[in-house]
Order: C-alpha cells, then sequence, then structure tokens
C-alpha cells in the first residue's frame, strides 16, 4: 500500500487541489517551488538553526513512569508543549515563513481557530518582519480574547469574521478569499495538514521533526529506534502527522489517533470528522467532511477549540481509510479526566487537545514491555478555566489516589 502523496497531489482518491481559477498561478507557482526550497541548503541551515535555538528543539521525550505503572507499558511523551509559543504550530510557521521570504513574498495571512496559529504566525511575522492579517471567526473572537491580545501584541492585524457560524470553518474560507485578492504579494500559512495541494504535504513534512527526533531519541532510551505504538490527537492532522511521518511504512508501529467526539459520534455535537465524515471537498482538498444530505457542511462540536473543524487532512483520510491508523473519538468528558490524570501524575497539564490522546491510552491494551510514544501537542495554560468550570471530574483522580494508599 502507498501512503505517500503522488505526483498530482493525492494520497489515495483524497487531497488535490480545488481552488477558484484566479488562485490557479499561487497553488502551482507553490508545487513547483516547494520542494526545491525545502531541499535548499539555504532553507535547511536556516530552518534547522532556529527551530534549535528559537523553538528550542529537540523537544524531549520523558519517561512517564507514573502513568506507565498505571497502564502497563513503557510510555515516552514527546513534549512539544515545551516549545516557544507553547505547542508544536511553531515549526510549521517557522518553516512557511522561510518558504515566503525564499519565494519573494511580503504579506503573510493565515486562519486561526483557538488563536494558536494566529499567535504562532503572528509570532514569526513579528521575527521576520513581515506585514501580518489573521481571519478568526468572531464567535473565536469573543471566547479565546488573551490570544487576541497576543496577535495584536506581536504586531498583527486580526480580522474577525462574521460569515456562517463564525468559526474556524469560516476563518479558512475568508483567508482563501484574500488570497484571492492579493495573491502577488500574498504568502498563506495553511496551519494544518489541509487545504489544496502542496499545504497539507508541506505542513507535514515541517512537522515531520517530531518523529525525525522519535528516532534519535528512542534509540538512545530503548536501544531500538522505533515504538511499538504512536498516539497523537487529530484535529486537521499536523502533530499527528509529524508523530507519525518516519513510521507510516513501518508496519511494526501501531497508530492511534484521537479525534473529538464531543458529546458523542450518535449526537449532533461532535467534530469526529473520521467516524462520522464522508467524501466531500473542503477548502481546496477531496476528504472526509461532515456534511449533511444535501452536502452543506455541519458544523463542528467539542470543548476543544483547536480540534473544532469539520474536516480532516487528506494524507489522514487515507490512513484511516485504508485501516494504516486506528481512529478513536475521545469524548469531551473523557478527554478532561485525562487532562487531570496527567497533571496529577506527572505534573504536566495538557491543552485539551493534547488530553484527547492520553484518553486514548485507556482504550488500548499493552503489553508490559510494549513502548508506547504519545505526543504532547501543546501546554494546557491557555484552557485552564475550561477545565476549572469541570473540576469534578479532577474528583476521580483524588479518589484513585486514596485507594491507592
Ligand atoms: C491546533 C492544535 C491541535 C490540532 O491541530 P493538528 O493540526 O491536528 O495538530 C492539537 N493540539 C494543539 C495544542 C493545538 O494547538
Amino acid at each position: 500500500m502507498n501512503y505517500r502523496i503522488d505526483e498530482n497531489g493525492f494520497y489515495g482518491k483524497f487531497g488535490g487541489a480545488y481552488v477558484p481559477e484566479i488562485l490557479h498561478r499561487c497553488v502551482t507557482d507553490l508545487q513547483k517551488a516547494y520542494l526545491p526550497i525545502l531541499e535548499s541548503e539555504e532553507f535547511k541551515q536556516q530552518y534547522r538553526q532556529l527551530l534549535r535555538d528559537y523553538v528550542g528543539r529537540p523537544s524531549p521525550l520523558y519517561y512517564a513512569r507514573r502513568m506507565s505503572e498505571r497502564y502497563g507499558c513503557r510510555l515516552y511523551l514527546k513534549r512539544e508543549d515545551l516549545n516557544h509559543t507553547g505547542a508544536h504550530k511553531i515549526n510549521n510557521t517557522v518553516g512557511q515563513i522561510l518558504m515566503a521570504k525564499m519565494m519573494g513574498k511580503t504579506r503573510i495571512i493565515a486562519e486561526t481557530g483557538a488563536g494558536q496559529h494566529g499567535v504562532a504566525t503572528a509570532t514569526v511575522c513579528a521575527l521576520m518582519d513581515m506585514e501580518c492579517e489573521i481571519f478568526m471567526g468572531a464567535t473565536d473572537v469573543k471566547r479565546q480574547h488573551t490570544n487576541v491580545e497576543r496577535m495584536k501584541m506581536l504586531g498583527a492585524r486580526v480580522t474577525p469574521v462574521t460569515t456562517g457560524n463564525m468559526t474556524l470553518s469560516d476563518a479558512c474560507s475568508q483567508a482563501i478569499r484574500d488570497w484571492c485578492s492579493h495573491p502577488k504579494e500574498t504568502f498563506y500559512i495553511v496551519g494544518s495538514t489541509m487545504g489544496p495541494h502542496p499545504y497539507p504535504e508541506i505542513v507535514a513534512r515541517m512537522q515531520s521533526i517530531i518523529s525525525e527526533e522519535l528516532k534519535t531519541q528512542l534509540a538512545e532510551k530503548e536501544g531500538r529506534n522505533w515504538p511499538d505504538y504512536l498516539i497523537a490527537c487529530v484535529g486537521g492532522g499536523s502533530n499527528a502527522a509529524g508523530t507519525i511521518w518516519h513510521y507510516i511504512d513501518d508496519s511494526r508501529v501501531k497508530i492511534c489517533l484521537a479525534e473529538a467526539g464531543g458529546h458523542g459520534i450518535h449526537t449532533d455535537y461532535t467534530a469526529a470528522t473520521m467516524h462520522c465524515g464522508t467524501e466531500g471537498i473542503i477548502h481546496g482538498a477531496r476528504t472526509l467532511v461532515m456534511q449533511d444530505d444535501d452536502g452543506q457542511i455541519k458544523e463542528a462540536f467539542t470543548i476543544s477549540a483547536g480540534l473544532d473543524y469539520p474536516g480532516i487532512g487528506p494524507m489522514h483520510a487515507h490512513l484511516a481509510t485504508t485501516g494504516r491508523t486506528q481512529i478513536l473519538a475521545i469524548n469531551d468528558d473523557e478527554a478532561i479526566r485525562a487532562g487531570y490524570e496527567l497533571t496529577r501524575l506527572e505534573g504536566i497539564i495538557p491543552a485539551i487537545e493534547s488530553a484527547h490522546a492520553v484518553a486514548a491510552l485507556r482504550k488500548l491494551t499493552f503489553k508490559p514491555e510494549d513502548v508506547v510514544v504519545l505526543t504532547v501537542s501543546g501546554r494546557g495554560d491557555k484552557d485552564i478555566e475550561t477545565y476549572l468550570s469541570h473540576s469534578d471530574m479532577a474528583k476521580e483522580e483524588t479518589d484513585h489516589k486514596k485507594t491507592q494508599e
């Protein structure tokens, strides 16, 4: 089975570039430019240096002793939460802004939902002295106020989007419209493994540093450079793509990805695209989409703003439908409980997105010698209020402690 992209920008039947005529030139320019840039010494040298000195890589691979005891395996956490700006997103924005510079672009645009990708983009724009405009649904502007302030402080213009449900999906559409109006000077920094070809591939390659580091780190700690299990959460799919990139063709490695179940996959309040979606086109790519019988895209619901997207990257649609990856839907309450669990057992407060991956542990059965690597995609500082509004779920952890004593 071929899991990689083909010459037309498809992963199996998913992917491609479905864009309006006016963007055709931009997209084909990027399709021609991206690989030569990524493979150039100039790019590699600058990208590696920024990842090391600015982002703080390599991110640690941490052996989680108490969690390992609880789940009966050898559990390691890949600590993307320790990166500058608090998540994996900066790996991608650092790379794409270098690409934009090398293509002679002068203006950066991006979409954001929770504001994490907006902050990571505004950050690299400050670093590189580039004009920056961030599109954000008006609902999210209200919900994620501190991230809006951070972007403004970094010098970005934040434009609220008032179409549709005024959330991430609408922000993406607005960014694409803006790109259509200023195609020549503008570079669109896409935040996840989604959008028209070559974006899913560009973002996956920028994040592949995660599994590149895993190989060296596992060899050091376990004497072999592969794990038995990889676990990550999926919104659009970028931290998951980076986590699995160097292991996709290695059948020894089982891959389990956690998508946001919301209140449950049998309710209307869900973002579990791979459980509930059907084939369709969203934001320039053929993939799995949550849509109604008329092909209208449905709104996604989850407690986690970063997973709140009715589509999924085409690479993941292919990996899931061919059976390479196992997809687990994790509901809001399961994620919150898992977030408290990691906090109380290891002293690490994960982003609620990442807590979905942690919750996957209890749905899997391990052998004691299994090496399990779980990516903590981001830190939970932004989610403290949400966690505290469900503090009844911390009780389970406290009760568990008491029974152990
Ligand atoms: C944005 C975000 C995600 C979801 O995005 P992916 O592209 O699926 O990785 C997950 N975790 C955190 C912390 C995020 O900020």
